[in-house]
């Protein structure tokens, strides 16, 4: 087990080991529900730099952070993804290096990435049908997808994880399909409730489905709720004897979420967001200029942490500064 920090601890008494940094907002798919309308570019966006990268991730480290998931938009756009891979695994006190990606280049280059030092891997699949996912994704890319995850199990990655945004009839039904995936496989599934974010309120409202569904149909079918460890983050994960695989429930709308919670978050631009769904951004990018301002980065960092809230107001329909998950990493 490792060390928990002992700086970042906020007035709620949660401690943060684990930071999410978005690199990028750019996404080459069209999910539905996150950018139905593709990646609109406004301005020349100018995304923190590899030397900004570096800063930010020593000064966290030295706060205590251990964990670092890289996400965007699809973090994998970014051509020079391996060199940061590289630079973020290879920063001091970082034990573990994991991104959220929609897998469109993992096939060809699980085996880069890892050697680069990336260990841990959550694949976006909100269906296993082809032509499902198609529709969802506006990409005919399924197959290869599939193939990239059994590439990364091949190579040997420590964790392999999809996330499946559950969508009122859309792939409520899909729990089987998903069961019949894991059943061989070392692979864990999330299933993870469609939040409410800036740009969705109408599809939203629509499809919107509580993960209670999957629950109870995961007990029927004898799957069994693993106990929580502390600091473990707010999945709830089930196992069965006879799947290889797991299931996991994320549940932002259910009762107690927050408590759970373990991460801070980076936008690709360098603010700091103390909550997915908080109204704050908190700028850094001025203190990532040069090394000697690590010190006062890390004071920066330690003193908002005390506004950090008990809860997002989710259940209230407030969605904070987002428009959508791509623009901070979901
Ligand atoms: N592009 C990468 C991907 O899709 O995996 C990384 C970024 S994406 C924003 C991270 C995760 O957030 C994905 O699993 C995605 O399905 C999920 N996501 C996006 N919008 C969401 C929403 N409104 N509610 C719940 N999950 C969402
Ligand atoms: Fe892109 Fe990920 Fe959003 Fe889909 S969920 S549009 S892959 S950022």
């Amino acid at each position: 087990m490792k060390q928990e920090p002992i700086n970042l601890v906020d007035k709620h008494d949660r401690r943060f080991p684990y930071l999410r940094l978005s690199i990028t907002d750019i996404c080459n798919f069209r999910c539905e529900y996150c950018l139905p309308d593709g990646y609109q570019c406004s301005s020349k966006p100018k995304f923190l730099t590899r030397d900004e990268i570096q800063r930010l991730v020593t000064a966290f480290a030295g706060l205590g952070v251990w964990k670092i998931r890289l996400t965007g938009g699809e973090p994998s756009v970014r051509r020079d993804f391996s060199d940061i891979i590289d630079l973020v695994s290879h920063t001091p006190g970082i034990e573990t290096m994991a991104f959220t990606t929609n897998g469109y280049r993992l096939r060809d280059n699980a085996q880069i990435w890892y050697e680069a030092g990336m260990r841990n891997l959550n694949v976006s699949i909100d269906s296993l049908n082809r032509e499902l996912f198609h529709k969802i994704t506006g990409h005919d890319r399924l197959p290869s997808i599939l193939a990239g995850i059994e590439k990364s199990l091949e190579v040997g990655y420590d964790s392999v994880k999809v996330n499946v945004v559950l969508l009122k009839g859309i792939n409520e039904n899909s729990l089987n399909d998903y069961l019949d995936y894991v059943k061989g496989r070392p692979v864990t599934v999330r299933f993870i409730e469609l939040m409410q974010t800036g740009d969705n309120l109408d599809y939203f409202r629509k499809r919107h489905l509580s993960a209670e569904v999957i629950r109870s149909r995961l007990v029927e079918l004898g799957w069994i709720e693993n106990i929580r460890v502390n600091g473990a983050g707010p999945a709830v994960n089930f196992t069965h004897p006879d799947y290889l695989g797991a299931i996991g429930l994320i549940a932002p709308y259910s009762k107690d979420f927050c408590a759970g919670c373990n991460r801070l978050r980076i936008t690709s631009t360098g603010d700091l967001r103390l909550c997915l769904f908080g109204n704050i951004g908190i700028p850094l990018r001025d203190l990532l200029q040069s090394d000697d301002q690590k010190q006062a980065l890390q004071q920066r960092v330690m003193k908002q942490l005390n506004y950090k809230k008990s809860s997002h107001f989710l259940a209230q329909g407030e969605t904070g500064l987002i428009p959508n998950l791509s623009s901070t990493g979901g």
